[in-house]
């Protein structure tokens, strides 16, 4: 029986890894898939881990329609075993429905590996309609680690060294944009996210070493606006 599996986890907790790994296997045993991905830090059409794997992979547009994709692949006289489909987070909801159809109707496995929240701590809308349809969800357990080595459970947004709690929900990091401001991504655990206390801000912080390890109490929650 098809599944439709929602592999889900934080930034940096080897979901491109683990996507590629399972291409590697299902290839090992002669079977054939579809490689997806939308804005792998990479560039386009390509399925990267920060491992240094990669992969080709076809780009998601919010124009792509899976089934039609999937379809004209098999009516082509092409075999589809399974998909793999990564930054599935950034899928919108109709293409997450069309992935559901075609384990459905074709019998095909499709397994999606995203992130669940922005830098908000907001669903995004393909996990969101993941979360709805899919057949199982896995929380992929090789732990991020937040800067005080709890697990890291949030997505923070940094720009210019300092988190962020508002703006588009989809900005692709690591990048230096005109404006020459710079847009990282960290990863935290609930309680630094919520005292917006990324590395930067620790280590500012924390400047004299005699006051380390870095006391809590001195950086309440700030007030939400
Ligand atoms: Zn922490």
């Amino acid at each position: 029986m098809a599944e439709l599996v929602f592999f889900s986890g934080t930034m940096d907790c080897g979901k491109s890894t683990l996507a590629l790994q399972m291409d590697h296997n299902h290839r090992a045993r002669s079977r054939v898939g579809l490689i997806f991905t939308k804005l792998d830090r990479m560039g386009e059409s390509v399925l990267s881990s920060r491992l240094g794997l990669s992969t080709e992979a076809h780009e998601v547009t919010d124009e792509l329609d899976f089934w039609d994709v999937v379809v004209d692949h098999l009516t082509h006289g092409h075999r589809a075993d399974y998909l793999i489909c990564d930054e599935a987070q950034f899928y919108t909801a109709e293409q997450i429905e069309q992935l559901a159809r075609i384990v459905d109707e074709l019998g095909i496995d499709v397994n999606c590996f995203g992130i669940t929240a922005d830098f908000r701590t907001e669903l995004f809308p393909g996990a969101k309609r993941l979360f709805e349809l899919a057949d199982r969800v896995q929380v992929l357990q090789v732990a991020a680690l937040c800067w005080c080595g709890a697990r890291a459970t949030h997505n923070a947004r940094i720009i210019d060294g300092v988190m962020v709690v508002e703006g588009e929900q989809v900005v692709v990091g690591d990048t230096a944009a005109a404006s020459a401001t710079l847009v990282e991504y960290e990863v935290l655990c609930r309680r630094h996210y919520m005292r917006r206390m990324n590395s930067h801000a620790a280590r500012m912080a924390s400047a004299t070493p005699d006051v380390l390890p870095f006391d809590l109490d001195v950086c309440p929650v700030p007030p939400r606006d």
